[in-house]
């Protein structure tokens, strides 16, 4: 228990030394929906080494979404942007939130997306 501890926070040091390049590439806004509330780091493989492509600032809101609530049609607006970016934290966790929605457009704009192959056939079947 001990070590998951100190392995956790070995990332978490990690992923906060990332986090002043990762503010000024977002331009210290939320990089899905571009609010500015309660910007955190977001940690979207979680399971790998951290690094600037696996991460991105997003508020508390998207945060949440990221977490597994499902978006509503206003938010999934607010993040639909953040498909076009080529940060695969960005492009590709919002695609995973979009995914969760069954609306024709979502699954067009993932489609049309510049996301990974692998990871659009996963979210679109
Ligand atoms: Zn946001």
């Amino acid at each position: 228990m001990a070590k998951g501890y100190l392995a956790n926070k070995d990332r978490l040091d990690t992923i906060n030394q990332f986090g002043k390049e990762i503010g000024k590439r977002a331009g210290f806004k939320c990089e899905w929906c571009g609010s500015k509330e309660d910007l955190r780091t977001w940690d979207y493989r979680p399971e790998r080494e951290p690094e600037p492509a696996t991460l991105a600032l997003l508020c508390g809101r998207c945060r949440d979404l990221a977490d597994g609530r499902k978006p509503d049609l206003v938010e999934l607006r607010s993040i639909r942007d953040a498909l076009w970016s080529d940060i695969p934290a960005v492009a590709e966790g919002a695609a995973r939130v979009m995914a969760t929605c069954k609306e024709p457009w979502v699954r067009e704009a993932i489609e049309e997306s510049f996301i990974d192959e692998e990871v659009k056939r996963e979210l679109l079947g």
